[in-house]
């Protein structure tokens, strides 16, 4: 089973992600959290890239694709990969469809979560990430969540680009590049769309319910 989740940044991806790899033994491929993986290996395209993350545009398409389709041609992912944050633009889509195609893997499910700009906001200004195991926690909405995380409270650290500019930009860049493969993906029958403004357990609730019918 392969997975598409669509959504706009601070929807709720990564989260919903997370605890649906863990539940079906799948390989979450965040493209943001393989991006912040060049960065730390402070290499010259590392540099190129964190300039673009900060201001909040989307990194080159060549970059992106290549990083990903070393994982997804990898054989112990075969088929069993949940792509959070890809694809961000109609050019990504095309080539996930042909990397896809020629490895003879489909998509399963593609789920958009459907949230508006004010919560987005709220959502990841406040939005804290560990260090250690990439939980994201809420510095507004669970509070109580922090206090018993196990890795401890110093570990969690807030993105450079959760900042109110960069949101801004991040959320001016959704609109305009990755909103449009929306119409590219909502006709197809396993296109299911989700009110992602809900309890993070009551949207991991319907997407369990989506994929065991
Ligand atoms: P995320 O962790 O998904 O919120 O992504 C953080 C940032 O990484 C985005 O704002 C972009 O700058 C970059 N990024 C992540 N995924 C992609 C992608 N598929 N294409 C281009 N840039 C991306």
């Amino acid at each position: 089973m392969n997975l598409i989740i669509f959504g706009p940044p601070g929807a709720g991806k990564g989260t919903q992600s997370h605890y649906i790899s863990n539940k079906y033994n799948l390989y979450q491929l965040s493209s943001g959290d393989l991006l912040r993986h060049e960065i730390q290996k402070k290499t010259e395209l590392g540099d190129t890239i964190e300039k673009t993350i900060s201001n909040g545009s989307l990194v080159n398409n060549d970059i992106v694709n290549l990083l990903v389709k070393n994982i997804v041609i990898n054989p112990s992912y075969k088929n069993r990969i949940i792509y959070d944050g890809y694809p961000r633009n109609i050019s990504q889509a095309k080539n996930l469809e042909q990397i896809l195609n020629d490895d003879n893997q489909s998509i399963s499910f593609i789920l958009f979560l459907n949230v508006t700009r004010d919560v987005i906001e709220k959502r990841v200004e406040g939005r804290l990430t560990c260090e250690k195991c990439n939980k994201t926690f809420n510095d507004y909405f669970n509070k109580e969540e922090i206090d018993l995380h196990t890795c401890g409270k110093n570990h969690l650290k807030k993105r450079k680009d959760d900042t109110k500019e960069a949101i801004i930009t991040r959320y001016d860049t959704y609109m305009k590049k990755t909103k449009p493969v929306l119409d590219f993906y909502s006709s197809k029958s396993y296109f299911h769309e989700i009110d992602g403004s809900q309890k993070i357990e009551v949207i991991t609730g319907k997407i369990e319910h989506i994929i065991n019918v």
